[in-house]
């Protein structure tokens, strides 16, 4: 019989796991925020992800039920599993990606390398932490960050004072210890229901302004050690925290060779786009393979190195379409992924993926195809 996956939300990560539904003969239905998504191939339905109705009128027709994104509500989640419904990750192991603060109470019983951290409520709270680090922190606020936005370095408790004022009673902002890192990793692991696991090799992030820019897999200059390292907190964060489906760990590698997380995501990532044309099972098909659980596929690359540079913002006088034809002209060994989104500033509209076996050729390539598009 065929199983119909269900995806809540209809960003590029929706969009990127059609092609891989189609190949694994797969039914996928997508229920999108709004029309002209980026997933509109496979929008089903359009409709608010908070109201439980309209979630449940769109998971009637499917089997297992997924995501493009951290943001379905609690209530309306467990209200699906009450049902009776798949749903892959779970409230359980989602709460975790929905909440930092909560993240680090649980991370910090696994017993995982994290930053120092605490809750703080009041201005006094937060100079208590700065006084004690050296002077300076991390302030972020648990919910609803992305790209960077609800992260804020503070030197004084007054720096945050605007997001105290916002908290509401009871509330706390999540502060950390600012980690001198010397760069940002990422490591991903798939885990199907019944516990059966496969990690992708860690990878390094670059980050400018806050959003991802350019991912080089693996991680150039790993040792062994620190792959392992990365792999082994991977597996203990999935088992823990019994995630089903892609897990991304967000990591920082300090000079004193530590590994500490930073944060989790439960779906496909940015971090992982690589794997579309650099790994024998790209994240997207690894992510449906897991959540409808079938057998997990090979996660080695398939050549010695993947860059994938993001198309960031876009074109500012035209669409990307107009791009194509130059940028597969010159760089026939580029891979490029579009997202159907119409161009704004600072947004992640596509990427491209090369792979080789020279690193700088494959990060020139890379960089100088995707510089087409913008
Ligand atoms: P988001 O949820 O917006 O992605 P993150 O928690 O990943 O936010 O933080 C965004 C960026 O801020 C990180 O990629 C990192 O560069 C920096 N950052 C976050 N936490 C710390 C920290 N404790 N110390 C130093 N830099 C940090």
């Amino acid at each position: 019989m065929t199983v119909r996956v269900g995806v809540i939300g209809g960003g590029q990560l929706a969009r990127m796991m059609i092609a891989p539904a189609v190949e694994l003969g797969l039914e996928l239905r997508v229920l999108a925020e709004d029309e002209g998504m980026s997933a509109q191939l496979a929008a089903t339905a359009v409709g608010d992800y908070r109201d439980l109705e309209t979630v449940r009128a769109f998971v009637r027709d499917v089997d297992v039920v997924t995501f493009d994104h951290e943001h379905v509500p609690q209530d309306v989640l467990r209200a699906l599993v009450a049902d009776g419904v798949q749903v892959h990750p779970g409230p359980d192991a989602l709460q975790y990606a929905q909440d930092k603060l909560v993240m680090r109470a649980r991370l910090s019983e696994l017993g995982v390398p994290q930053p120092d951290w605490a809750p703080v409520r009041d201005r006094e709270e937060l100079q208590a932490f700065i006084d004690d680090h050296g002077g300076g922190a991390v302030v972020k606020t648990p919910r609803g960050g992305y790209d960077g936005k609800g992260v804020r370095i503070v030197r004084s408790g007054a720096d945050a004072q605007d997001w105290f004022d916002a908290l509401a009673e009871g509330d706390a902002l999540l502060v950390e210890e600012l980690v001198p890192f010397t760069r940002e990793l990422a490591q991903q692991i798939a885990r199907r229901p019944g516990g059966e696991m496969a990690a992708y090799p860690v990878v390094e992030t670059v980050q400018r302004d806050g959003v991802c820019a350019e991912v080089l897999a693996p991680a150039p200059g790993a040792t062994s050690r620190l792959t392992q390292i990365a792999e082994q907190i991977g597996r203990q964060i999935a088992e823990g925290i019994g995630v089903t489906g892609m897990l991304a760990v967000e990591l920082f590698e300090t000079d004193d060779e530590r590994i500490l997380v930073n944060e989790l995501a439960m779906r496909p990532h940015n971090s992982g786009h690589w794997s579309q044309d650099g790994a024998v099972t790209g994240q997207f098909e690894q992510h449906l393979r897991a959540v409808a659980d079938l057998p997990l596929g090979r996660t080695t690359p398939r050549e010695e190195w993947t860059v994938m540079v993001n198309i960031l913002s876009g074109p500012a006088d035209g669409s990307l379409a107009d791009r194509f034809e130059p940028a597969m002209a010159q760089h026939p060994e580029a891979k490029i992924h579009t997202y159907g989104k119409a161009p704004r500033p600072g947004r992640k509209v596509g990427h491209v993926n090369v792979t080789g076996d020279d690193l700088d050729d494959v990060v020139y390539t890379a960089r100088a195809a995707a510089a087409h598009f913008s």
